[in-house]
């Protein structure tokens, strides 16, 4: 397969091997067991857990052998998320990469650079013998996007260092001493299903930019999830509102871009029709600097 990246470059290689490789939360082992073969062949001490944490140790450069180890973190899993209409199967396709504008993006897909930049680096670090360094204790994660589960399952006995640093930070160039943590609540309702008697109808909300829960959560982008609840809220108010179907939101920290929910009701299709527009115009009016290219679409 050519190379997008420089092959020469072990930050570039390792990055660009990574997204050949299924790695999507859950859906790890390749990537986890490509890691602990990478050990072998380097012949490196490491460990794998039943969830496919990996961690590889290297010794100290010649030296720094009584410095003390320092732990290195990267979680190997990535969001999974697809353009609209693309046909991507994450358990097994490559992504696809290409360069625009000096940027690296994956064709229909999300490119994982969250967390495979971490990965690369400690692979290149680990693969370098000229760097001076203490005892390193190299820990790859899986099960972060979905709530830091693998991290949850590491014991204490893997490790020696008292210090870490943690290579998942979103927009570079900066170091933090502490970063922001997030909760996944699940919850569940009892549905009852009954023949629909009333006018169907399917709301469509796209055209949104989308972007990361955490680091774009501050820039007010709309949500899908949140413009289709208000409107059928709003319907609910005037008169009966079935649901019949919601298809929205890709993956716990992506802003949901788009989505579409189907419904019955009493109400006149003028009704809802001008429920719609009379939302769309406030919508329009509410993103109008952050998600000017929202659409709102009503059929029957
Ligand atoms: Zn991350």
């Amino acid at each position: 397969m050519d190379s997008v990246l420089n092959p020469n470059v072990p930050y570039y290689k390792y990055f660009e091997e990574m997204t050949r490789i299924p790695h999507g939360s859950f859906h790890e082992q390749p990537y986890s067991d490509y890691l602990v073969a990478w050990a072998k062949e380097h012949g490196l001490h490491h460990l794998q857990d039943e969830m496919g944490n990996v961690v590889i140790y290297k010794p100290a450069s010649a030296g720094h052998e009584d410095r003390p180890a320092v732990l290195l973190q990267a979680h190997i899993d990535m969001v999974c998320a697809c353009d609209p209409g693309q046909d991507h199967d994450f358990r097994k396709d490559p992504l696809e990469l290409y360069v625009e504008d000096g940027w690296l993006r994956a064709k229909g897909t999300t490119l994982g650079a969250d967390d495979g930049v971490g990965v690369a680096y400690m692979l290149s670090i680990l693969d370098d013998d000229t760097l001076p360094h203490p005892p390193l204790e190299c820990v790859f994660t899986v099960q972060e996007e979905v709530g830091c589960s693998g991290a949850a399952n590491l014991k204490a006995e893997y490790f020696t260092a008292k210090r870490m640093i943690g290579l998942d930070d979103v927009g570079g160039g900066t170091s933090y001493v502490t970063t922001a943590g997030s909760q996944i609540i699940e919850f569940s309702r009892q549905v009852t299903w009954e023949k629909g008697q009333q006018k169907g109808y399917r709301l469509s909300v796209s055209g949104l930019k989308s972007g990361h829960s955490g680091v774009d959560i501050d820039k007010e982008r709309g949500n899908a999830i949140k413009i289709a609840g208000k409107v059928l809220f709003a319907l609910l108010k005037q008169g009966d509102v079935r649901l019949c179907d919601a298809d929205m939101g890709s993956a716990d920290n992506v802003i949901p871009s788009h989505g579409t929910v189907i419904f019955t009701s009493a109400l006149s299709r003028e009704q809802v029709s001008a429920t719609v527009d009379q939302y769309r115009e406030i919508f329009l009016q509410q993103l109008q600097w952050s998600d000017p290219d929202l659409k709102l679409e009503l059929s029957e």
